[in-house]
């Protein structure tokens, strides 16, 4: 029997693994030195004022959204085509989640379909950077601005990558990474929250934290006691330990690294499916430079889950990203139904997500494109 091939994995080298052995050596544990390292170079890499490092990429939607101040009776646009955190971390602050469909060819939210769907009650919109390619937030900020939103990147899928020579991160208001092991870099769980706005990063901050206030400033009660600290507005615990942080700067240091390794690997399959019948393979336009962290095949004819199938008998562990939200029995039970976003429904009833990973090895990417090749023959 041949190795079984995933759709994501991590890549962890002795760098890693002695980072997070310092770490654990140290005085810290959690909220130690490590952490700030780790949020000042992650806001060097998105090209931002600041981070605040949590402990998912789910984590740093909640936290973005919260610190957007959205709360009941806010409605919060969302692309249909996204992981369920996209919108359910809205919907546990009690907003409304409005879900708008997504471009034909890039699977990102639709800017039309955005302008179509604002209102003076959207307090903020998503745009989730799908399998790593940016969405056209250039286009959506001012349609944000225009109706006193806040726009909120979640770029789960794309740190590193750029959209007219900046990076992800310096783009939107907000925005939100993943360090889940099949992400483009890891800490095992984790995420972070970015921005250029203080405000902003103060209240992620304080969110991550239970929402306690410790300088004595801005306390109601700054005579209690040196001891003292106040909750304001509530919060969470959400701090991502200095031993992960440990993992996050090592992993830094490789960013480029596996940029590249995710972009050759992008271009073998690119050669090595092109020109499939009944394949379409995924768009790049002109003006980004993706980090690839999918390679989204779409299968035409009907034949996905024959496809799907096939594959994974083969050990070929293929994903499909990712079922339209409103699908889920939670959002069908609030009244969405099936024929609201055409395009995103279509995008998932066709796509199968190829093994992408920085360390996948020619030889499995070639046993991977032999099999579609075949299937589709
Ligand atoms: C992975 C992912 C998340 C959630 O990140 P976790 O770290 O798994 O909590 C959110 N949005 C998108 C688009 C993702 O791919």
């Amino acid at each position: 029997m041949t190795n079984s091939i995933p759709y994501g994995h991590q890549s962890i080298d002795e760098s890693d693994i002695e980072a997070v052995a310092a770490a654990l050596r140290g005085d810290w544990l959690t909220t130690g030195p490590t952490v700030a390292e780790f949020e000042r170079q992650i806001a060097a890499v998105a090209g931002s004022q600041g981070a605040v490092a949590v402990t998912s990429g789910t984590a740093a939607l909640h936290t973005a959204y919260a610190a957007a101040g959205v709360s009941s009776g806010d409605q919060v646009i969302v692309p249909a085509l996204t992981f369920a955190a996209t919108a359910s971390t809205a919907s546990l602050l009690g907003a409304e989640i409005v879900f708008a469909d997504v471009e034909e060819d890039t699977g990102n939210i639709d800017p039309d379909a955005v302008t179509a769907l604002a209102t003076e009650r959207t307090a903020a919109v998503a745009a989730v950077d799908f399998a790593g390619h940016p969405a056209e937030i250039d286009a959506l900020l001012p349609i944000a601005r225009s109706v006193g939103a806040l726009l909120v990147e979640d770029a789960a899928h794309s740190i590193g990558s750029t959209y007219h020579g900046r990076p992800v991160g310096s783009l939107a208001d907000l925005t939100t990474y993943s360090f889940f092991p099949t992400k483009n870099l890891t800490t095992t769980e984790g995420g972070a929250v970015v921005s250029d706005d203080a405000a902003l990063l103060g209240a992620a901050r304080a969110f991550r934290s239970h929402g306690l206030v410790r300088d004595p400033e801005l306390q109601r009660n700054p005579d209690e006691g040196a001891w003292h600290q106040e909750i304001h507005r509530l919060g969470l615990n959400y701090r991502l330990p200095d031993v992960l942080c440990a993992l996050g700067l090592s992993q830094l240091r490789r960013l480029e690294e596996f940029k590249a390794s995710r972009s050759r690997v992008f271009d073998r399959y690119v050669e090595g499916l092109g020109g499939v019948e009944g394949l379409r393979l995924p768009t790049k336009r002109e003006h980004v430079d993706p980090m690839w962290h999918l390679f989204p095949i779409r299968v035409q004819d009907g034949r996905r889950r024959e496809v799907f199938d096939r594959l994974r008998a083969q050990g070929i562990l293929v994903q499909v990203n990712y079922i339209p939200v409103y699908w889920h029995p939670y959002y069908e039970d609030l009244g969405y139904r099936r024929g609201l976003c055409p395009v995103a429904e279509r995008y998932y009833s066709e796509e199968i997500s190829l093994p992408m990973y920085a360390n996948l090895s020619a030889a499995d990417q070639d046993r991977v494109i032999d099999a579609v090749r075949s299937i589709l023959a």
